[in-house]
């Protein structure tokens, strides 16, 4: 059989272009599309060989994308206008458009796609660009299924909890139950298709769904034990810690958590300057290399640090809580004495790259720095979440 021809639309870094590589589906890109230049060097640095469109989306024609004659569509549409951080712009966001513009195409075309995947942010769910795409493959007779899954679900300790779509053309239908419903997690059948199996947790997703939508909440809740932590949220991230069907931190680093750090000169790169540590060391998210979990990874990882992505312990000889202890009482240069004990760190875009499941054949080109790295990372996706559902597209 002829491979599959697959649309990537917002392609940035090419990660649906390595879940696709990764579901072992017999399928070729014949063409990707973005307008990021940084992110277009870097797709281009990866895939030499396909052809990858500079340009917006809605400076195509129906003509131009007809001319693809593809079958399959990936797409992750810019996410800003629905993030629950954002402005919630929704449909009236100006980078909803070129994503309007192709539901207004997809009936047109002279060929309807049989697959289309869709990958964006909690909150897409509850947007008006969710039910216009909804009510347009109604309309062209597509069968589909709503998602929302987190990488914590294979066993990947870093939480990135996404909304997905997939669909099939008429008369196609999927190998499992399709409910109306938003799914959380995968459907049963599509976890035993796994090809890792040591990366596939047991427990259903829902589990993990449920996890992080609490985890917001508790935010704000409950009596503050230390470093602006409530009971409740110290509880959730050891039981985290202690569930073993989900992989360590330490398996996806490249820095040595401790050996290596003293006179390395990358480690040294990545340590958090002491402003950084005096000014947000009580809001920072820090694990250590045993740890089962992360926080979400965003594009101003590295930058900013409120809520951008968890930090690493790199010395373990001291306790969080001891490096915290009494800190308030404590002049600046205390304070910095005392927190540098801990060596915290940056992961590095490495080992983001490696939580978010890139191979190691990924790499970035020499000229782009490691602040543009962490921001096109942030925006990307995890591969091996996107392959799983790819297989369970197809299937
Ligand atoms: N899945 C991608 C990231 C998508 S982020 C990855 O793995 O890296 C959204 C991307 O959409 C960004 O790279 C942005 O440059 C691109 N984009 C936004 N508006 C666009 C438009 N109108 N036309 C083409 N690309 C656009």
């Amino acid at each position: 059989m002829d491979n599959i021809r697959v649309l990537e639309l917002y392609s940035g870094i090419g990660g649906m272009h390595y879940a696709l590589k990764e579901s072992g589906v017999a399928a070729e890109v014949v063409a990707a599309v973005d307008v990021n230049t940084t992110a277009n060097e870097i797709y281009k640095h990866n895939f030499p060989s396909t052809p990858l469109r500079s340009k917006t989306i809605e400076g195509m024609t129906l003509d131009d994308f007809d001319k693809f004659a593809f079958d399959m569509i990936l797409m992750s549409p810019p996410c800003q206008p629905f993030t629950r951080i954002g402005l919630q712009g929704d449909i009236s966001d100006p980078r909803t458009k070129s994503f309007l513009y192709i539901l207004d195409l997809l009936p047109r075309l002279s060929k309807l796609p049989r697959f289309i995947l869709l990958e964006n942010v909690k909150g897409f769910e509850i947007s008006s660009a969710r039910d216009s795409l909804v009510s347009t493959l109604k309309d062209c007779g597509y069968t589909y299924q709503e998602l929302m899954v987190s990488p914590t679900s294979l066993g990947i300790p870093n939480s990135r909890l996404r909304y997905f779509l997939i669909a099939k053309a008429p008369p196609g239908s999927f190998s499992f139950h399709t409910s109306s419903e938003i799914l959380e997690g995968f459907p049963s059948p599509a976890v035993q298709v796994v090809p890792e199996p040591s990366l596939v947790k047991s427990a259903s997703c829902r589990t993990a769904c449920q996890e992080e939508d609490k985890e917001k909440q508790e935010e704000g809740e409950g009596q503050i034990l230390y470093k602006l932590e409530t009971a409740k949220q110290a509880d959730r991230k050891s039981s985290q810690n202690n569930d073993t069907s989900v992989r360590q931190i330490q398996d996806f680093l490249e820095l040595g958590a401790e050996e290596g750090m003293e006179d390395d000169e990358e480690g040294e790169k990545y340590l958090l300057p002491a402003k950084t540590l005096l000014r947000y060391a009580l809001l920072m998210d820090i694990v250590r290399p045993t740890c089962r979990r992360s926080v979400c990874f965003t594009k101003g990882y590295g930058h900013y640090v409120e809520g951008t992505g968890s930090v690493l312990q790199s010395c373990l000889e001291t306790e969080v809580e001891e490096a915290f202890r009494g800190l308030e009482q404590l002049s600046d240069e205390e304070k910095l004495n005392q927190l540098s004990r801990l060596r915290l760190r940056y992961f590095t875009p490495r080992e983001i790259a490696n939580l978010m499941g890139f191979p190691k054949t990924f790499t970035f080109p020499e000229n782009i720095t490691t602040k543009q790295q962490y921001r096109v990372l942030g925006n990307s996706l995890n591969v091996h979440v996107v392959s799983r559902l790819i297989q369970l597209m197809v299937s």
